[in-house]
């Protein structure tokens, strides 16, 4: 059975990697990628379809003692024979049981190789809670979003569309499986390796956004010369707050430092973003927000958030106050609520992290006759994509209809669309969760945590904020 199935793959004659031209290697991974996708949905079903048959098979009337439950039968029959944990082989009879009997479409769509498996359990986990009656329709609006070829979803992007989609259709489902979820919050730390321990665990996302940032913060209280990376401190940061710290003691040794001992420098309140309607935030409207850095968020979130936070209305930007390089925070806002990750096909850098790249180049010397700083020449691209439009040969264009493409040095072109808070929550239309203008951005609110200044999470990331030396 094996060597039929590897024959067919095989015997297509694929090309020869060290001698093939490069966009056949790229369509050649391409392509590979949906095969595997294609083979997987398979193996879910076959797995579906095992226990199926151990359920077919066990009694109506089972002995609490001696019957096996099916599930269990048929973990432990895959288990054995694919070399894989309980755990392993549950999880794919979970998920292939779930996709035959509760989205079929979206198993087609799997089988098809449309969707990667990564795609498909973010599909299967989120849908989980959604009552049977609205699960066709639930089905329906997230693979036509998903399958959409305009702006195609990475992981964090499918997510907020899954979520909003279940806030139209099922906004209970949302609400209901949050609070399931809030209930198994929980932290894990445990043996690691080589001396060390992991640490793991699942917070309510406000939260763990602000412990984020929290640590964050403490990591940016030592001097330039400490000689921790970025992530080293912020582990650091999190065992000086389990002892009641508020800053982290610099380790760079020199009698000078600016900071010995931390006592100069305190830890800043750290910073979230939320985008809401205002009718949410008043209470008029269970309609859900968006939390940057983690997506959709309820609305009971939502104003739990707002109750101790700076709101401020998110105005469509004035073009007359946009003629310099830097963009006014207004534009600013607006761009990163638009987008709400770097422009870039599939990268998910948030886009209050990113730099802003104007797509036609802003003119230093006569600004008159370049680019200009406006909300519609702007666009985040994270640091290492912005290096790689600048320098990396990636050339982002728009079309003559107004759309935006992307194409590699390799020639091939991907479409670039918008896939922010302010299209996702403005979408209303079964099928179009993303518009191609964006609603009203008059209706929208940016609830700003704290009087902290807004920062980028690159700047959480690498220390404080520098601006691009390109
Ligand atoms: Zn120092
Ligand atoms: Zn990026």
């Amino acid at each position: 059975m094996f060597e039929q199935l590897l024959q067919a793959l095989t015997g297509a004659g694929l090309p020869d990697p060290a001698t093939a031209p490069t966009p056949a290697l790229v369509d050649t991974a391409t392509s590979l990628h949906r095969f595997e996708a294609a083979v997987s949905a398979r193996t879910h079903a076959y797995a579906a379809a095992v226990f199926q048959r151990c359920l077919d098979e066990a009694p109506t009337d089972p002995d609490p003692v001696s019957t096996i439950d099916p599930w269990d039968a048929a973990e432990a029959e895959l288990s054995a024979a694919l070399t894989i944990t309980s755990a392993g082989a549950s999880a794919l009879i979970d998920i292939g049981h779930n996709l035959i009997t509760r989205l079929p479409n979206v198993w087609a769509a799997f089988a098809r190789g449309d969707l990667d498996l990564y795609r498909v359990k973010i599909i299967v986990n989120a849908t989980r809670n959604v009552a049977e009656e609205h699960l066709k329709e639930v089905e329906r609006r997230i693979l036509a979003a998903a399958l959409d070829g305009r702006a195609p979803l990475t992981s964090h992007r499918l997510r907020g569309v899954v979520d909003r989609v279940i806030a139209q259709v099922d906004a209970d489902g949302l609400r209901t499986r949050r609070e399931a979820a809030t209930k198994q919050r929980h932290v894990w730390i445990g043996p690691g390796q080589d001396g060390m321990a992991e640490l793991a665990g699942s917070l309510p996302a406000a939260d763990a956004m602000f412990l984020s940032g929290r640590i964050g913060e403490m990591a940016k209280t030592v001097c330039k010369q400490d000689p921790r990376t970025f992530p080293a401190r912020k582990a650091d940061a999190l065992i000086a707050l389990s002892k009641g710290e508020s800053h982290l003691a610099c380790e760079c040794g020199r009698e000078a430092c600016p900071v010995v001992g931390g006592a100069s420098k305190v830890a800043r309140k750290a910073l979230v973003h939320v985008i809401a309607t205002r009718a949410t935030v008043n209470g008029t409207s269970e309609q859900p927000g968006w939390l940057d850095g983690f997506g959709i968020i309820d609305a009971d979130q939502v104003r739990a958030i707002a109750e101790d936070a700076i709101v401020r209305p998110l105005t469509t930007p004035d073009e007359k106050t946009t003629d310099s390089y830097t963009p006014t925070e207004q534009v600013q806002d607006y761009v990163r609520a638009l987008w709400g990750s770097c422009m870039f096909p599939n990268c998910d850098v948030p886009a209050w992290d990113c730099d802003l790249d104007h797509r036609d180049p802003y003119n230093h010397d006569n600004p008159a006759t370049g680019g200009r700083t406006t909300a519609e020449n702007l666009g985040p691209f994270c640091r290492k994509h912005h290096r790689g439009k600048t320098f990396g040969g990636w050339d982002l264009t728009k079309g003559e209809d107004g759309t935006l493409s992307i194409t590699s040095p390799h020639g091939k072109t991907y479409p670039v669309a918008e896939t922010g808070p302010i299209p996702l929550l403005g979408g209303t239309e079964p099928d179009r969760p993303m518009p191609d203008t964006a609603p009203d951005p008059k209706r929208y609110t940016r609830i700003q945590q704290h009087e902290a200044r807004a920062r980028s999470e690159r700047a959480l990331n690498e220390g404080d904020y520098e601006p691009p030396p390109f």
